[in-house]
C-alpha cells in the first residue's frame, strides 16, 4: 500500500471526490486541494450544504424525481398537465428538460435503462408504477430516452408494457442539432435525420 501524501482526513476526501462522475484521482486531488485552501468560504459551506441536502432531499414517490418534498414540486403543481406523461432516464434528464422549458406536462423517472451487461432488469426499473400511472387518465406517454443502444432497447420495452394500456406513445426525434454542421455528424445521426426528415 502506497504512503499516504497527506493526513487520512485529506486522503478520505480525496478518495470521496474521486467517486463522482468527471473526477478521477488527479481531478479529485485539485478539488480536494481548493477545498481545503478555501476552508471557510468553500470547504465549510460545501460540508452544511451537503448535510443539509442529505437530511432534506426525497425520492418523488409518484415520478421518481429528487425534491425535498414528496410528491415533488412538478407533481403537485396544478398548472402541469396530468395527462401528459414524459418518461426519462434520469433525472439529471428532467433537469435539461425543464431548463429548455419544453414541457408542461408530467415526468416519470424510470432509474436508468435497461442493460444485461449492468443487470439493469425491467423490475430494477420504475416500469410497473409508469404503467399503473397510464392506466389512472394519461392520454400521451413521451418517450425521452437518451439515443444510445440501452435507451432505444428501453423504449422498446416500454412501447410494449404500455401497448395493452390504449395509450398514445411518442419519442422524441433524432437528427441534425441546432447549429450542428452535417460535416461533423456521426452516420447514425445523419441516417436518423434522412429517415425522420419532413415537410416544411
Ligand atoms: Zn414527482
Amino acid at each position: 500500500m502506497p504512503a499516504l501524501q497527506a493526513g487520512p482526513e485529506i486522503e478520505r476526501l480525496i478518495q470521496l471526490l474521486s467517486k463522482l462522475p468527471g473526477l478521477g484521482p488527479r481531478s479529485a486531488r485539485r478539488a480536494a486541494l481548493a477545498l481545503l485552501k478555501k476552508r471557510e468560504v468553500l470547504l465549510e459551506p460545501l460540508g452544511n450544504a451537503m448535510r443539509d441536502a442529505a437530511a432534506a432531499i426525497k425520492t418523488c414517490e409518484v415520478c421518481g424525481n429528487l425534491d425535498t418534498t414528496s410528491p415533488c414540486s412538478l407533481c403537485g403543481d396544478p398548472r402541469r398537465d396530468a395527462h401528459v406523461l414524459c418518461v426519462v432516464e434520469d433525472v439529471a434528464d428532467l433537469w435539461a428538460l425543464e431548463r429548455a422549458s419544453v414541457f408542461k406536462g408530467k415526468y416519470h423517472v424510470l432509474g436508468g435503462v435497461l442493460s444485461a451487461l449492468d443487470g439493469m432488469t425491467p423490475e430494477k426499473l420504475n416500469v410497473s408504477t409508469l404503467v399503473a400511472r397510464v392506466k389512472n387518465g394519461v392520454d400521451e406517454v413521451i418517450l425521452a430516452m437518451n439515443a444510445t443502444v440501452e435507451g432505444q432497447t428501453t423504449a422498446h420495452y416500454l412501447m410494449d408494457a404500455l401497448e395493452q394500456t390504449g395509450v398514445n406513445v411518442t419519442r422524441l426525434a433524432h437528427g441534425v442539432p441546432v447549429g450542428g454542421e452535417l460535416d461533423y455528424l456521426d452516420e447514425g445521426t445523419l441516417s436518423h435525420a434522412f429517415k425522420a426528415r419532413r415537410a416544411i
